[in-house]
Order: C-alpha cells, then sequence, then structure tokens
C-alpha cells in the first residue's frame, strides 16, 4: 500500500511510488507496451501484452516489424506511424490482426489504444494499450451466424410462425405470416394478431392462449386466420414455451399450419361415411326383417337345422345394424345433428338393464355388481345405455382370458358414478390419453387380434360430455382397466360443463 511506504524522505516515497506504478503496469491484466523512435523500437512490455503478442522478453530492443513480420501488410506501421508524427490517438475496437504464434498463422482481434508518448515535451514514441477480445468477437460472429441460420429457416417454412416474450407479446414473426396477412410488422405488433382472427373464435382463443401463458402448457388449437384476400382459412396452431436452464419460460415459439385441404379431405370422407351408411341401412334393415320372417316360417316347419342357421345369420345381421348405427352417429357427431331426446328416468334401473341383456349374450364373462340406491338422472336415457353397453362389451371382448367384469354405481357429489372393470389386457399409459379419440385403436401384438373400428369410446365420450359428465380410465397393461364414468343428476344445473 502506498501509505505503508512512507518513509518520511519524499525522495525515497516518490522512489517507492515509480517502483509500484511500474510493477502495477507490468501485472495489468490488459497489454502495455511502449515502442520508441521511428523504427518504433519496442522499449517496454508487459506480461499481458507479451503473451497477447506470443512472444518472450528477449524481444525488448527490437523493432516491431522485425518483432512482428506480418503486421506492415496489415496497416499497423502506417497507424503508429500516425500516431508517431502526427500526435493523434487512434482507438482501434475488435481490430483483426493475425500473427505467428507457436509456429502457426492465427487471427485474434484486440482492442487497440496507440497515444503519443511525450518525453520533454517532443513525442519520442508510441504507448499502446491492447485486450484480447478474440473469444468475445467469436461468440458475437457464432450468434449471428445462428441467427442467419435461423431466419433462413424461419422464412423458408412453410408455416406461419411468430415468437413472442413470456408473457405473451409477439415481437417477431416469419415472413410468411406477413404474406399470407398482408399486414406490416408496426400493424401485427404485441396483440395486433387480433385482427387477422375471426370475432367469432377470438374470445376461445384469447382465452386458451391466456390460459397457456398463466400455467406454461403446450396451446394448441385450430382456428380460422385471415388472408391477404380477406378469406378465412383453418389453422393448426401449436405454441411451445421456451425456458431458460432456470426452468422460466423465456419465450414462446409459435406455428400456424394451413389445414384446408386436410379439412377438405376430412369433409369429403365424413360425407362418404355418412352416404355410405345411410345406403347400408337400409337393405340391412330390409335383411333383419327377412331373417325375423324365415325364422317363424322355420319354427313352424320345426326345420331346426336352417333354423339354428339363419339365426346365426340374424346375430351377424345384428353386428352390422350396431356398426352401421355407430358409423352414423360419427357422421352426425361431425356434422353437429347429434340430437338428444331427455327425459327423467332411474339410472339403476337402465345399468340393470343393460347387464342383463349383455349377461343373457355373453356367457364367457360373469358379470357382478354393487349397486346404491335408485337415482333419478335427467338425460337421454338410450344414448346412455349405448355408453354401459360399449363399456360392457369392450370389458368383455379385451378380457379373453378373464371370466369377471365388475360393474360398480355410487353417488359421487351432484351425481353418479359407475365404474366398469375387467381383469384383460390393459392399456398403457402412453395410449389412455387418445382412446377417446376417433378411429383411435391401440396397436401391437396384444392388440392385433382383436376387430374393431375405433369408434366406441369416441361417441361414448361425446355423449357423456354432452350430458354434463366425464369419462376416464385407469388401467395397468397385463392386469386390466377401469373405465369410469360421472354424469350429473340433471346438468341443466351445471352453468358450465368444463367447470366439473
Ligand atoms: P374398438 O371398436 O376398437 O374396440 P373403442 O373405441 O371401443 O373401439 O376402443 C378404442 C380402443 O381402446 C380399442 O381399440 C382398444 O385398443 C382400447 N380399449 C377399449 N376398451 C378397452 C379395454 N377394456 N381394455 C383394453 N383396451 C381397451
Amino acid at each position: 500500500m502506498l501509505t505503508e511506504q512512507k518513509t518520511g524522505n519524499p525522495a525515497d516515497e516518490e522512489k517507492v511510488i515509480n517502483l509500484q506504478a511500474y510493477s502495477l503496469l507490468m501485472q495489468a491484466p490488459v497489454g502495455f507496451s511502449l515502442l520508441k523512435g521511428n523504427d518504433h523500437i519496442l522499449q517496454l512490455a508487459n506480461a499481458a501484452g507479451l503473451t497477447l503478442a506470443g512472444q518472450t522478453p528477449d524481444i525488448i530492443g527490437k523493432s516491431i516489424v522485425e518483432i512482428l513480420p506480418g503486421i506492415e501488410s496489415q496497416g499497423y506501421i502506417q497507424i503508429l506511424d500516425r500516431v508517431k508524427h502526427g500526435g493523434e490517438t487512434i482507438n482501434l475496437v475488435q481490430s483483426p490482426v493475425t500473427l505467428v504464434k507457436n509456429g502457426e498463422e492465427q487471427t485474434m482481434y484486440v482492442n487497440l489504444i496507440y497515444q503519443p508518448y511525450y518525453e520533454g515535451g517532443d513525442i519520442t514514441g508510441v504507448l499502446s494499450v491492447s485486450t484480447d477480445v478474440t473469444q468475445q468477437v467469436l461468440a458475437i460472429k457464432e450468434s449471428e451466424e445462428l441467427r442467419e441460420r435461423f431466419e433462413t429457416m424461419a422464412n423458408n417454412m412453410p408455416n406461419l410462425a411468430w415468437i413472442a416474450d413470456a408473457d405473451g407479446w409477439i415481437f417477431w414473426y416469419n415472413s410468411r405470416w406477413y404474406e399470407y396477412t398482408g399486414t406490416t410488422p408496426r400493424q401485427m405488433e404485441g396483440w395486433g394478431w387480433k385482427d387477422v382472427h375471426d370475432p367469432a373464435t377470438l374470445p376461445a382463443v384469447l382465452e386458451k392462449w391466456q390460459l397457456s401463458i398463466n400455467s406454461g402448457e403446450v396451446f394448441e388449437m385450430i382456428f380460422p386466420i385471415k388472408g391477404a384476400d380477406n378469406v378465412y382459412r383453418p389453422f393448426l396452431t401449436r405454441v411451445v414455451p421456451i425456458r431458460n436452464i432456470k426452468g422460466d419460460i423465456i419465450r414462446w415459439l409459435g406455428t400456424n399450419t394451413d389445414i384446408t385441404k386436410q379439412k377438405e379431405v376430412e369433409r369429403l370422407k365424413d360425407n362418404f361415411l355418412s352416404m355410405a351408411s345411410h345406403e347400408l341401412k337400409t337393405p340391412v334393415t330390409s335383411l333383419k326383417a327377412y331373417g325375423q320372417l324365415a325364422e317363424i316360417q322355420l319354427e313352424k316347419k320345426g326345420d331346426t337345422q336352417v333354423l339354428g342357421l339363419v339365426q346365426k345369420m340374424g346375430k351377424q345381421v345384428n353386428r352390422l345394424t350396431t356398426l352401421i348405427e355407430d358409423l352414423l352417429d360419427v357422421t352426425k357427431i361431425q356434422s353437429g345433428k347429434f340430437f338428444f331426446t331427455e327425459t327423467v328416468f332411474d339410472f339403476r334401473e337402465l345399468v340393470l338393464e343393460v347387464i342383463n341383456d349383455m349377461q343373457i349374450t355373453n356367457g364367457s364373462h360373469e358379470i357382478t355388481c354393487n349397486f346404491c340406491n335408485s337415482i333419478t338422472v335427467f338425460g337421454d336415457r338410450d344414448k346412455l345405455g349405448q355408453v354401459m353397453n360399449n363399456l360392457i362389451s369392450n370389458a368383455i371382448k379385451y378380457s379373453p382370458k378373464a371370466d369377471k367384469i365388475i360393474v360398480n354405481t355410487h353417488v359421487e357429489g351432484e351425481g353418479v358414478q359407475v365404474s366398469v372393470q375387467d381383469f384383460g389386457i390393459g392399456i398403457s399409459t402412453e395410449h389412455q390419453k387418445n382412446i377417446f379419440d376417433q378411429f383411435y385403436r391401440v396397436t401391437g401384438e396384444n392388440q392385433s387380434t382383436f376387430s374393431g373400428m375405433g369408434i366406441g369410446l369416441y361417441i361414448a365420450s361425446e355423449i357423456v360430455k354432452k350430458q354434463g359428465g366425464k369419462i376416464w380410465i385407469e388401467s395397468i397393461v397385463g392386469e386390466g382397466s377401469v373405465f369410469y364414468i360421472w354424469l350429473p343428476f340433471d346438468h341443466r344445473t351445471i352453468k358450465n360443463f368444463n367447470d366439473i
């Protein structure tokens, strides 16, 4: 410390201060050097300066051109001359310099200050302060390259894409977005995107988007976006959160994919399904009626052999009728024509009825039930019977090696809860979330032997949801499944089904 070194003698004290200043300079973490004379002879260089130039102290006393021959052609000697002769101080920022270090040419980036060095009022040399900023420059170059690559990719992909900050404020869109919507960055900034949304769907979009922002969950939704031609087209929008290493959301990355073509194909498929199932229904109904007439005739004649065959045919016709009716239900759901006829009825009685019917036609499994008292429910009796039918027939179908199904009903809150338990093949967790989707069937070795179309559970879940209820599953592969449904006693008393 300067104060500690005081001896009382001013000359001594000055010597100490000079020594300390010299030592400070020599140990400083930035490169210092002094070049003197017109040939820029190196008089002094600190350790950092030597390291930066890849040199050792034996270069002191040599001219800079001798030490670093390559720098003349890189324009540095002219700069030194300007400082030495013109008295200018020159600042160079991130200046590239190629030096030979350890026998290899290396380009580095340095911040340099060249300043005239005065002695007795004259400029006798150049004082140089240098800092190696190669790492910073390379990092900036790399991030610029990355940004360029990202922009090239983002602007050339067929989807519309954008980035928002953690609060949902959109600050970047790709060029496809502007091309498709015919808007400008100024119009779209922040929440400006609302202008290209259909006012009819905007509230639902905003609500869902706000939910994602609050919960940090991926956003996925289909909604229309207006094009530059003022035509709304359906887009599938997916927004994923980008997190920092602490796990906090720092950005949202959104993409909008035009699904007009897919929607058209879906529409054609739905039309075809609807037409085909309608067309099939009439001949199958006649077939069933003729079969029943034939059964009566054969019974009268006592022809038991042919009667047996016709009865078997009747069973197959019944299966066909169920399949056609399921397909018709799907097309009705799609077109919004799945209508309900609602009454007040005893739910316990309905479940009993379904179980009895199933038990008669299925001898392989014993269906046991634990019942609560009679429960009055307001809803579509036939459709809820269809749900129970589907759950029990699935339980039988997917547990070929078991012989027991357990049905439970009990009052739960303001409704009734029913469970159908089997001891069959079970469903893995990854498939559980999809089994209520239309045409979804679990694939795998265990499932390949079971026939089906993957629409029974879809229809069941649509019915339960429309009746204000819930449907869910618990299952363990190889041990069995429990399907649950919960139905309100009277869904008219529930204002918002989503709150259930
Ligand atoms: P499917 O006609 O294929 O049975 P569903 O819609 O009724 O159609 O069921 C969808 C899929 O869910 C089935 O393909 C099957 O893989 C699975 N699944 C349904 N119920 C059960 C069950 N009780 N046990 C195991 N898997 C089941």
